[in-house]
């Protein structure tokens, strides 16, 4: 397995490309992103210094639309890193049959040692380095790992300025004040219980009967536990970066989020009775709460969580992976061997970006829509495309996870015959 993010993140479209009814020349294009920038972002911070920071964009590919994708903020983004995020961003909007391509970007920074205005300085020298390249028709950003709503704001702002426009289409994830969609910071959560629901009826799964265990309990995590609880699913467990906790009787869902509200870490809540329907609850840490006896796993934090040494340990028969990444390929082909369903990232998190287009086409058109409208359009395409993922896994005798990338390739590489390939050229001289 190579050691490059990018080389593994290709390793899967080729494995898919096997399966696929697509011209050559498809995966061609795959192996080599569009554009590349990495840029140098002066700050003056708050003690009158001048700091440089390193920030890169990368469009990976616009057959199907301009490119999509979130930026993000965190020391170890590099080059290599964006250009696989980017490529499965490529895939998950061609999933979702969005007219996007895909982008990934982000600065190489710690967040957490800025002050506001200097997150803002950095925030809008960024967008003033990279404003050539980006935009409504060219290439979409979003908000990714800490970035927020504030941030996309002072970027569409800068982005505005700079091209003398108001440019709400500019970029997505914005505050409703500022050109945002109803619906988005939910958006995640919500996909992922469309998926839950769609193969809940085809497995005759009963929400009362079926355990669920949540790693990661920010936007994608809260939000999907506040939607499966309301559907009256068991959820057992939940964690955060600290720990989690544990009933096998079921958690009160809503008294747990309002202590994460009021600044408490899942682990602190362990002893407040109200978090358990049953009042025992227990610790558990990140690790052990993985192979808890469960039927639906949900990993919504990090990436490679579930690896080649515990994913024979793994009791639940069906992940979800609302993560982007959290599976490595090792664990895959385990998991696969023990007949466990993986219903994959670039299917299972697609509503951020689904709800991420829904804003992009309300800026456009300048009809903003209320939030059972976005609701009702998510909850329709993600339904009518995880019934094509799973009708191809099983037409295909695939697993999900291959079947999506499949799905995927087949929609690029429609786009790339339309091009026209050697075939069409040889038959035209
Ligand atoms: P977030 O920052 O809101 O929450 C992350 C959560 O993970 C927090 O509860 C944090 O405490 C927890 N966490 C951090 N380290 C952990 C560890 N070692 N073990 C267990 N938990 C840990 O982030 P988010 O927006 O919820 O994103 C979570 C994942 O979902 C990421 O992989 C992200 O790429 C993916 N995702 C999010 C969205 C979205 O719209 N928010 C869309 C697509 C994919």
């Amino acid at each position: 397995m190579s050691e490059n993010a990018f080389e593994r993140a290709l390793e899967r479209i080729t494995a898919a490309a096997e399966h696929s009814n697509i011209p050559d020349e498809t995966c061609q294009r795959l192996a080599n992103p569009k554009a590349m920038l990495t840029v140098s972002i002066p700050v003056r911070m708050d003690d009158g210094s001048l700091k440089l920071f390193t920030g890169h964009r990368v469009l990976h590919n616009d057959l199907l639309g301009p490119g999509k994708g979130g930026l993000r903020y965190h020391p170890d983004v590099d080059l290599d890193e964006c250009k696989a995020l980017a490529l499965w961003m490529t895939c998950k909007c061609a999933v979702l049959n969005l007219p996007f391509g895909g982008a990934k970007g982000g600065i190489s920074v710690n967040p957490k040692e800025l002050s506001m205005l200097e997150i803002e300085r950095l925030s809008r020298g960024f967008i003033r380095r990279i404003a050539d390249s980006i935009g409504p028709d060219t290439d979409i950003p979003a908000p990714d790992v800490y970035t927020n709503e504030h941030i996309m704001g002072w970027m569409m702002d800068e982005y505005s300025h700079a091209v003398r426009q108001y440019t709400p289409g500019a970029l997505t994830g914005k505050p409703l004040a500022l050109g945002g969609s109803e619906g988005r910071s939910t958006a995640t959560g919500r996909g992922g219980s469309v998926c839950v629901e769609k193969w809940a009826e085809r497995a005759s799964w009963k929400p009362e009967d079926t355990r669920v265990a949540i790693q990661g309990f920010g936007n994608a995590g809260q939000s999907i536990a506040r939607l499966l609880d309301a559907q009256g699913y068991r959820i057992v467990a939940v964690s955060d970066s600290q720990g989690g906790i544990h009933d096998p009787d079921g958690l009160n869902i809503a008294e747990v989020i309002q202590a994460k509200i009021d600044g408490q870490s899942v682990d602190e809540i362990y002893c407040k009775g109200s978090v358990s329907d049953s009042g025992e609850v227990d610790q558990i840490s990140n690790e052990d709460l993985l192979t808890l006896d469960v039927d639906l796993l949900i990993p919504a934090a990090l990436e490679d969580v579930i690896t080649k040494d515990n994913a024979a340990d793994i009791q639940a028969s069906v992940i979800l992976e609302l993560a982007n990444g959290p599976t490595t390929a090792e664990a895959d082909r385990i998991l696969e061997d023990r007949g466990i369903v993986v219903i994959p990232d670039i299917l299972a998190n697609a509503g951020g970006v689904t709800v991420s287009y829904y804003e992009w086409v309300q800026n456009r058109s300048g009809d903003y829509w209320s939030s059972e409208d976005v609701e009702n359009r998510l909850i329709q395409r993600m339904a009518t495309q995880f019934e094509k993922v799973l009708d191809l896994a099983e037409e295909r005798e695939l697993p999900v996870r291959m079947a999506a990338y499949v799905l995927a390739l087949e929609r690029l590489g429609q786009a790339a015959g339309a091009l026209g390939t050697r075939e069409f050229f040889n038959g035209h001289r």
